[in-house]
């Protein structure tokens, strides 16, 4: 049986692994941490939207993006120490301006092909991660954004999605809990959410009864290409050296990671770790629940997005920070996040709110990387920076074929 190394246990990691087992491979999973998911697919934004597809490499979003950089609680913030690899990224990024209309209807198309498989791995597996299917609602407050949105409506149609412009009235009667005035609003009824954490672990589950082996606290140091087997030197917690195991391929899905791991085969995967934060609300009282949105919404002027995850629990999150690798949870970008729900939701306790922060793999042409490495064996399934939960599911599928091809 053909050995594969899937290294990463977060979504992408784990989807990929499900998909390989289905096609009979024998799959081992490799994470530093201790458990599935602990990495950017711990609590992200939750929403699983064809209707983000739009990639931020168009120039209205980049001067937008310029003028925020002046604002302490604007979503987007950079960190003016120079960095290599944050003004590499940047000089990519901008070079991508001409693929945005090409790239935004790939990814629609990508996003909605994945539905199908994410629903029919948690269904065989029966996987509950608190499933909401109410529609994700977008929201203008100025006319120049909502004239946007009509524009990237097109190209979402293109791509087979269909989402409707939706009045203010509209708005109240689809969400009623929102409160606030807004210039329009989109409405995608098809689009879903779900708790990426809980899809993960319980996918990881339903591989490991499968017969993966899953090797956790163990950190890949080397990958190295030896003939037609790939070597991989693994060094799990507390061992003084790491152990060399061969496999005949692998599958970087190591998220932020991908490009440390890339660079020790000698290629160039120039993913950026753009950080974002969220905030889990939890509905503690009847009022909170009551008071508590089941749409999923995208605010567009505010960058946020959120998801009820079940009765209980209200998921928030955004902020592009280009600050490095670093994770630390800053009051300052957590609090506009709170004051956002307390604004718009002023009947929900915001009492018992955990915060959180994650790295996301960002490409500069925002498209995931997928496809077969310079090395034989090496294969990558990584990168897909804010729409790793959307999709991932098809990816996986996209990555196991290339593997099948002899
Ligand atoms: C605030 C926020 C909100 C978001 N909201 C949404 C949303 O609403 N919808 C959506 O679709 N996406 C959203 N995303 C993006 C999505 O969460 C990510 O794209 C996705 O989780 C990335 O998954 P991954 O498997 O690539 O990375 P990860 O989940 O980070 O997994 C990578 C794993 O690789 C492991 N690893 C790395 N290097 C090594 C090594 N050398 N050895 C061993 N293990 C290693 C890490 O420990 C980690 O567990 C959001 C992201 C953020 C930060």
């Amino acid at each position: 049986m053909t050995s594969v190394a899937v290294i990463g246990a977060g979504v992408t990691g784990v989807t990929t692994a499900y998909a390989l087992l289905e096609h009979g491979y024998d799959v081992t999973v490799i994470d530093r941490e201790r458990y599935a998911a602990m990495g950017t697919s711990f609590a992200n934004g939750g929403q699983l939207s064809a209707s983000n597809a739009e990639v931020w490499t168009h120039l209205g979003t980049i001067v937008k993006g310029l003028s925020w950089m002046f604002r302490a609680d604007a979503p987007l913030l950079v960190n003016p120490w120079p960095s290599w690899h944050k003004y590499s990224w940047f000089v990519e990024f901008l070079k991508n301006t001409s693929s945005y209309q090409q790239n935004t209807i790939e990814t629609a198309k990508m996003a909605l092909a994945a539905r199908k498989h994410l629903l029919s791995m948690a269904e065989a597996e029966e996987i509950e991660f608190d499933l909401v299917e109410k529609g994700i609602l977008h929201i203008y407050s100025d006319r120049k954004s909502f004239e946007h949105a009509a524009d990237v409506t097109k190209m979402l149609n293109e791509a087979g999605l269909e989402r409707t412009a939706v009045t203010n009235e509209e708005i109240r009667c689809l969400e009623p809990a929102l409160c606030g005035e807004f210039y329009g609003g989109y409405y995608t009824p098809s689009d879903f959410t779900g708790d990426i954490h809980k899809f993960t672990r319980g996918l990881a589950e339903a591989c490991e009864r499968k017969g993966a082996t899953f090797l956790f606290q163990s950190d890949v140091e080397s990958v190295t290409t030896m003939g037609e087997k790939v070597e991989l030197c693994i060094r799990s917690k507390g061992a003084d050296k790491a152990a060399p195991t061969l496999f005949d391929k692998a599958v970087v899905c190591a998220g932020t990671g991908s490009k440390q791991m890339a660079a020790k085969v000698g290629e160039k995967i120039n993913i950026y770790p753009v950080k974002g934060y969220s905030i889990t609300v939890n509905l503690n009282s009847e009022a909170s629940r009551q008071s508590a949105p089941w749409v999923s919404l995208l605010d567009d002027d505010a960058k946020i997005v959120t998801s009820r995850l079940g009765e209980n629990r209200f998921r928030v999150a955004g902020t592009a920070e280009f600050n490095g690798y670093n994770q630390d949870v800053r009051s300052d970008r957590i609090n506009p996040l709170v004051g956002w729900v307390e604004r718009h939701f002023p009947n929900v306790d915001t009492d018992d709110v955990i915060s959180w922060s994650g790295l996301r793999p960002m490409m500069p042409n925002m498209m995931p990387r997928v496809g077969k490495g310079k090395q034989p064996g090496i294969y990558y399934n990584t990168g897909h920076g804010h729409l790793g939960w959307t999709l991932s599911a098809f990816t996986a599928q996209i990555i196991c074929g290339m593997i099948n091809q002899k």
